[in-house]
């Protein structure tokens, strides 16, 4: 197939954001994860003189894309609190807005909690957000990623992320898989039967990322704790039974790993994925 392995961290953008580029290149990174703006806030603060220019340059000298932008924390298009709702309609345009800015292709995003209301109102909650920024998409991809199983959230089943797929009106959406998150809702993905099937269920070219982290605790816990790559419960060779479903391993991938584990470095840890990779 040729081309270049996209697989890369979630990186900070503390300073400017085109420093972003700068640390991603220095661990060897060849696609990268962000954040719009403060993850724990919900203000978002202008760009300064020269950071939009200096990312799509950066961007395009190191040859690091796909630029994904993961959704501040506080939003939650579930809920059923019209405030919030609200507010979080307005916090995804407003990321869209720093996507375009920035020329990033993707913005990721998580379904939230429906407190209580039950799935399919969270559902229609996000289906309903979903639609209802097709507007401000520009030249960017929402993909919906796969929930761990907390209490009251929505998509940690496959088939909820693909009644939001199928609600929405426009095609600018697709999915991110993450690995820990699928393994914590029960879902086996170190058994290659079940790793295909989750392919199927999402659909292979609808998956436009995979979120490569190991699980802390075990299958079905429904907890969002992350591992290192080969040291947590889906294991090194779980991730090999992984990928060798046709397809998955084609996909840019991103780590979000707390690197607590050896390898302790962020290089040695993407060395160890490249060599599960065959690389
Ligand atoms: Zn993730
Ligand atoms: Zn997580």
């Amino acid at each position: 197939m040729g081309g270049v392995r996209r697989l890369g961290y979630h990186i900070s953008i503390s300073g400017s954001m085109d420093l972003a580029f700068d640390r991603a290149r220095e661990i060897g990174c060849t696609c990268m994860q962000i954040f719009p703006s403060n993850p724990r806030g919900w203000a978002v603060k202008e760009l300064g003189k020269g950071e939009k220019e200096g990312f799509r340059r950066k961007g395009k000298a190191y040859n690091i894309s796909p630029v994904f932008v993961h959704m501040p924390y506080l939003p939650n298009l579930a809920s059923p609190k019209e405030d919030v709702y609200r507010k979080s309609v307005e916090a995804m345009k407003t990321a869209l807005g720093r996507c375009n800015e920035l020329g990033a292709e993707y913005l990721t995003v998580h379904l939230g909690s429906h407190l209580g209301t039950g799935v399919e109102a969270g559902r229609e909650r996000v289906a309903a957000a979903i639609n209802e920024v097709e507007r401000s998409l520009g030249g960017v991809t929402i993909l919906l990623e796969n929930e761990a199983g907390q209490r009251n959230s929505v998509g940690s089943k496959l088939d909820e992320l693909v009644d939001i797929y199928n609600s929405v009106s426009h095609k600018r959406v697709g999915f991110c898989l993450d690995t820990c998150h699928a393994f914590a809702a029960g879902y086996d993905i170190a058994d290659r039967d079940v790793a295909k099937e989750v392919a199927e269920t999402l659909g292979l070219e609808r998956i436009r990322c995979i979120h490569l982290n190991d699980a802390k605790h075990e299958l079905g816990s429904g907890l969002d704790r992350h591992a290192d790559i080969g040291f947590g419960r889906i294991g090194r060779k779980g991730f090999e039974s992984f990928f060798s479903v046709p397809g998955l391993k084609e996909k840019p991938m991103i780590l979000e790993t707390p690197l607590v584990e050896t390898p302790k470095d962020a290089r040695g840890e993407l060395a160890a994925v490249r060599k599960m990779l065959g690389d």
